[in-house]
């Protein structure tokens, strides 16, 4: 009996363990699904949703949450799914989470979803053509603060999603052409049945990337030289490019 209640307890702390580890992208897919929802209620014959694609490009890849294609343009969609307080800046690549007393730092979603953009541009030459129509959103969906500067309109709250959307009044692609943009976007995404994990997998040596070349003193944006520069809040490292390149880390 005593060894019952053992291994009993034992898959318990280990059920804790995994569901703890897992919870990130559990939550991250709860988000999505709730934003999924959400775009459902747009008018279907106008505007067709796409969610959760995996595409890949040679040795690369990108996953995105959701892409509403109507005559009023392509929209792309990040999610974010995070309570506490967001503070962020147009140009920054990180930005903080604060939850209680805790601090996190974010990748510039605004810029994780351009990065989405460029992507599908380079894989789809037929939608590159059209890049005059694709508007880039973040959609938060918990936070209770969004303390944004510079030009961060395309940062929308969920309740304010569907308004947004449907804001872009104007016509910019025919009914045809967005047939074969859904048709393109639903069937060349990647069909490998390990292919959210092979993508994981490529984001990792993405980011390690990253850190290696500004431990190294290189701009992870355009190559250039990271030098110090003094700023209002101290010291920081900034591109020796810059204006054309405006990182700073
Ligand atoms: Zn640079």
């Amino acid at each position: 009996m005593n060894e019952l209640y053992h291994i009993f307890a034992g898959i318990i702390i280990v059920g804790i363990i995994y569901f703890r580890y897992k919870w990130p992208s559990v939550k991250g897919k709860l988000g999505e699904k709730s934003v999924g929802f959400y775009l459902s209620f747009l008018n279907d014959d106008k505007y067709k949703v796409l969610n959760d694609l995996i595409y890949r490009n040679g040795d690369r890849s990108t996953q995105i949450d959701h892409v509403v294609v109507s005559t009023r343009g392509i929209f792309v969609i990040e999610t974010k799914n995070y309570k506490g307080c967001i503070y962020g800046s147009e140009h920054k690549d990180y930005w903080t989470h604060t939850l209680g007393r805790h601090r996190y730092s974010l990748y510039n979603p605004i810029i994780q979803n351009e990065n989405h953009v460029r992507f599908l541009m380079r894989k789809f030459p037929y939608i590159w053509e059209r890049q005059q129509c694709i508007h880039s959103i973040v959609v938060f969906l918990n936070a209770e603060k969004l303390k944004l500067s510079g030009d961060c309109g395309c940062v929308v709250r969920l309740k304010n999603l569907n308004y947004y959307i449907t804001s872009f009044s104007r016509d910019v692609l025919s009914q045809e052409e967005c047939s074969k943009i859904v048709a393109m976007l639903r069937n060349e995404q990647w069909a490998d049945p390990n292919a959210e994990r092979k993508h994981l997998k490529n984001v990792k040596a993405a980011v390690n990337e990253y850190e290696r070349k500004v431990s190294h003193g290189i701009c992870p944006r355009c190559g250039g030289e990271l030098i110090k520069r003094k700023g209002k809040y101290g010291t920081f490292l900034g591109c020796s490019n810059y204006p054309n390149c405006k990182y700073t880390h």
